[in-house]
């Protein structure tokens, strides 16, 4: 036995106070991608008794009815052989229940996963069985047009900030203090790179930006370009570039401070959704879109399709009519956030994007 075999991996927070010691401070996206990663490997998060709630885990309407958005624009498409993908799929539970309608609709696409966690690639082994695994986009097969869903994934993908000092922009950076994690200022950047329009704002403002987002919207687009298909994105968000801190931690719940214990709360940051559609556009998509999710559920039918389950389950009707309100009402899921959709050239316009 050597050495390494005796000695326990060192816990996170240790690892990147020593990482930020010997090296200086971090980017806030380093911090944000090694948190989330440690994160996300080592726990089930969601439901209940977990950090947090997604729409797929409130009701199963929510996966069945994307799963029928999906098989009316493959039908209108021509029902061409497609192979199902979803980014970041939790516990496959979106999966199931959105596998589970295009079926009853004549589609039964293979289905590829890109996920990173190995706890949730069990979960969704225990879903969806017959999945195959990718750890990023790169990877997924390119014989066919691919239906790709990309629900509250690109929330959790790492953004770097910029802090405003009054006459300069500087990187925002992690700090360590023993083992106390904090924001700092760190060099000033070439104000090129800050938008002309919020050049000048307010001491403290912050502007945020997600490199792996771009890239992962490029790629996504770049392959419905070339193969035909369409990619469906719902998350939270605005439409930038903006002034403002969005990074949050999510813990039981609650709010807690995203600096604190990393690797122990989910870290997120909205989605700049007018990035994302530029991006995929340059790179030869169609987009269409966003729309509240409200509105997009409305559209799909939300309402008639909870009043039928529950007439089948006059137990469920409380349970349906609460799961119904989450998802669409605006004070909660309803207007915060939003779908939208990519497809390649030539495809059809989905259904419900305004
Ligand atoms: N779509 C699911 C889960 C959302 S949570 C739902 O709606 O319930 C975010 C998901 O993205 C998790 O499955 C997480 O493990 C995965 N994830 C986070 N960062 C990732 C990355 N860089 N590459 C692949 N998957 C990632």
């Amino acid at each position: 036995m050597t050495k390494a075999d005796l000695t326990p991996e060192p816990l996170l927070p240790e690892r990147l106070a020593r990482a930020i010691t010997l090296g200086g401070p971090i980017p806030v996206a380093q911090f944000m991608a090694a948190a989330n990663a440690h994160y996300y490997a080592t726990r089930d998060p969601f439901g209940a008794a977990g950090d947090f709630v997604t729409a797929p885990e409130i009701s199963q309407i929510f996966g069945e009815l994307i799963g029928l958005w999906l098989a009316d624009l493959w039908d209108r498409a021509g029902r061409p052989a497609v192979h199902y993908v979803e980014l970041g799929p939790g516990r496959g539970t979106l999966a199931k229940d959105a596998l589970r309608a295009m079926a009853k609709a004549g589609l039964s696409p293979s289905v590829h996963f890109v996920e990173t966690s190995p706890a949730l690639r069990a979960a969704q082994e225990a879903a969806v069985p017959y999945a195959q695994w990718h750890d990023d986009v790169t990877s997924l097969p390119e014989d066919r047009p691919l239906l790709i869903v990309a629900n509250e994934f690109f929330d959790a993908l790492p953004v770097y900030q910029l802090v405003c000092r009054g006459q300069s922009w500087h990187e925002r950076l992690v700090a360590c203090q023993d083992t106390m994690f904090l924001p700092i200022a760190g060099k000033a950047v070439p104000e090129e790179i800050v938008p002309d329009a919020l050049r000048d704002a307010a001491p403290g403002s912050i502007i945020e930006s997600s490199p792996a987002s771009v890239a992962i919207i490029r790629a996504v687009a770049k392959r419905l370009a070339a193969q035909g298909g369409a990619a469906l994105v719902v998350d939270y968000g605005y439409d930038g570039p903006a002034l403002g801190d969005t990074l949050q931690a999510v813990k039981r719940h609650g709010f807690a401070n995203p600096f604190e214990a990393p690797g122990e709360h989910d870290l997120t940051a909205h989605v700049d959704f007018a990035t994302l559609a530029g991006m995929a556009e340059v790179s030869g998509a169609v987009v269409h879109g966003p729309v509240a999710q409200g509105d997009f559920l409305a559209l799909l039918g939300i309402a008639e399709r909870t009043a039928a389950l529950a007439r089948a389950h006059p137990e469920r009707g409380a349970e349906l009519a609460e799961a119904h309100r989450r998802l669409t009402h605006p004070t909660e899921m309803g207007s915060l956030f939003r779908a939208m959709a990519l497809t390649g050239q030539g495809w059809p316009v989905p259904a419900a994007m305004g």
